[in-house]
C-alpha cells in the first residue's frame, strides 16, 4: 500500500470528511458511501481505460472463487481452453473442471519455448472461452502482450487472471472478454474482487451458480447484490487517486520497467543469485530469485531472509511451493525500496 494512502485513511478511519462516522460505520446504500464507490468506480475506468461496453462489478472471494465463478458464468458446461503457465493458471484449470470440460490448450515448458507462441497453442473450437494468467505471481512469469485470439481464427472470448499485474500496465481491451483480478496485490486491501466483462458475456450464467455470484444479477444490482465489501473498495479507491497522482498506469509501467530492470540486471551478472525464467516472460511485478546450489542453494536462501528482515527488508521469501526468494515490487513499491535490496544483495554476496 502506498504510505500516502494509508496515513489519509488513518486521518479519515474515526470520522470521514466530517461525517461523523468512520467509512466502515456507513450503510452502504446511504449517500456518503455511494459517492465514495461512484468515485472508485470511475477512477479504475479511467485508469484502465475500460470502454463503456465493459461492467465493472465488485465481487468477493478473491481468484481463486473466480476460478469457479468464471466457468460458472462463461462456460455454459461446454469445453473452455486453459493455457497453463505457472501455479495460477494451473489452479484455475483444475477448479473449472468441476463445472465445465477443460482443454489443456498448452503448457509453458522452461526448456522449450514452442509453447510461447500462440499459434502453436491446441484452442478447441467448441471452448466457451480461453483462460490465461496474464502474471503467475508464484512463477515470476508475465505476458507482455495478450494473445490475439482471432487473429488466429479462433473466436471464444479471452479470460484473463491479472490479479497481481493489474494498474502496472496497459490492457488492450479489443482483446479481452472478462479480466478478474483479487484486489490484495496491486490495488487495496484483501477482500474484494475486480471484474471487469464485456457486456455480451452476461446471461450465460448456469442455473445453478450462487446468485452472489453471478455476473448478471451482480452488474444489475450495481455490485449491491450483497454488501459488498466497503471498506476495501474506499482503500482501493484511495489508491486510484494515488495512481492518478502518479500519472497514471502509464507512468506506474514507467516505475515497473525501471525497478525491474534495476533487480533483473544485478541479478543476471551475480554469480551467487539468479532467475530461472526466459527473459522474454519475466515479469515485472514479481521477481523469484534462487542463490545456486554451489553457493549454499536453499540454505544460504534462508540466511538471506533473516538478515534481510533485520536490515528493515521484509517479505522476501520465495513462495513456499517454490522455494528460494521473491521480491514483489508492486506499484505501491518506490524505487528506492529496490535500490535498498539491491544493495543488501551486493553486500551479502561481498561477504560469500
Ligand atoms: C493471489 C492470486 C490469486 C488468488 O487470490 P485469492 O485472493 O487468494 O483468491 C489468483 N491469481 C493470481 C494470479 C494471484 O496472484
Amino acid at each position: 500500500m502506498p504510505v500516502e494512502v494509508l496515513s489519509e485513511a488513518a486521518q479519515e478511519m474515526l470520522d470521514w470528511q466530517g461525517s461523523g462516522m468512520g467509512v466502515m460505520e456507513m450503510s452502504h446504500r446511504g449517500r456518503e458511501f455511494t459517492t465514495i464507490n461512484e468515485q472508485a468506480l470511475q477512477d479504475l475506468r479511467e485508469l484502465l481505460q475500460v470502454p463503456e461496453h465493459f461492467k465493472i462489478l465488485w465481487m468477493q472471494g478473491g481468484g481463486i472463487a473466480q476460478n469457479a465463478i468464471v466457468p460458472l458464468n462463461l462456460s455454459c458446461g461446454d469445453s473452455a481452453n486453459f493455457v497453463v503457465t505457472g501455479s495460477w493458471s494451473q489452479k484455475s484449470y483444475q477448479e473449472a473442471a468441476k463445472y465445465c470440460r477443460p482443454v489443456l490448450s498448452a503448457q509453458r515448458n522452461p526448456d522449450d519455448l514452442e509453447w510461447a507462441n500462440p499459434s502453436t497453442w491446441h484452442l478447441s473450437d467448441t471452448a466457451a472461452y480461453t483462460h490465461i494468467c496474464s502474471n503467475e505471481t508464484i512463477d515470476g512469469v508475465e505476458f507482455q502482450e495478450l494473445p490475439d485470439l482471432l487473429a488466429l481464427g479462433h473466436e471464444s472470448p479471452l479470460v484473463i487472471d491479472c490479479s497481481s499485474h493489474i494498474g502496472s500496465r496497459s490492457i488492450n481491451w479489443n482483446l479481452v472478454g472478462c479480466a478478474f483480478a483479487g484486489a490484495q496485490k496491486n490495488i487495496g486491501p484483501a477482500g474484494l474482487t475486480v471484474v471487469i466483462i464485456r457486456e455480451d458475456l452476461l446471461g450465460r450464467t448456469l442455473a445453478t451458480c450462487p446468485s452472489a455470484f453471478n455476473y448478471s444479477t451482480v452488474a444489475k444490482a450495481n455490485s449491491m447484490f450483497n454488501t459488498p465489501p466497503t471498506y476495501s473498495i474506499y482503500m482501493a479507491g484511495k489508491v486510484f487517486e494515488w495512481m492518478k497522482r502518479q500519472g497514471g498506469v502509464a507512468a506506474l509501467e514507467q516505475a515497473a520497467i525501471a525497478k525491474s530492470q534495476l533487480l533483473y540486471n544485478f541479478i543476471d551478472q551475480s554469480e551467487i543469485f539468479y532467475n530461472p525464467i526466459d527473459v522474454a516472460w519475466r515479469s515485472r511485478m514479481n521477481v523469484p530469485f534462487f542463490i545456486h546450489e554451489r553457493a549454499g542453494g536453499q540454505e544460504r536462501c534462508n540466511e538471506f531472509v533473516y538478515l534481510a528482515k533485520s536490515a528493515g527488508l521484509l517479505q522476501l521469501k520465495g513462495h513456499s511451493s517454490v522455494g528460494g526468494l521473491r521480491a514483489s515490487i508492486y506499484n505501491a513499491m518506490p524505487l528506492e525500496g529496490v535500490q535498498a535490496l539491491v544493495e543488501f544483495m551486493r553486500h551479502f554476496e561481498a561477504r560469500s
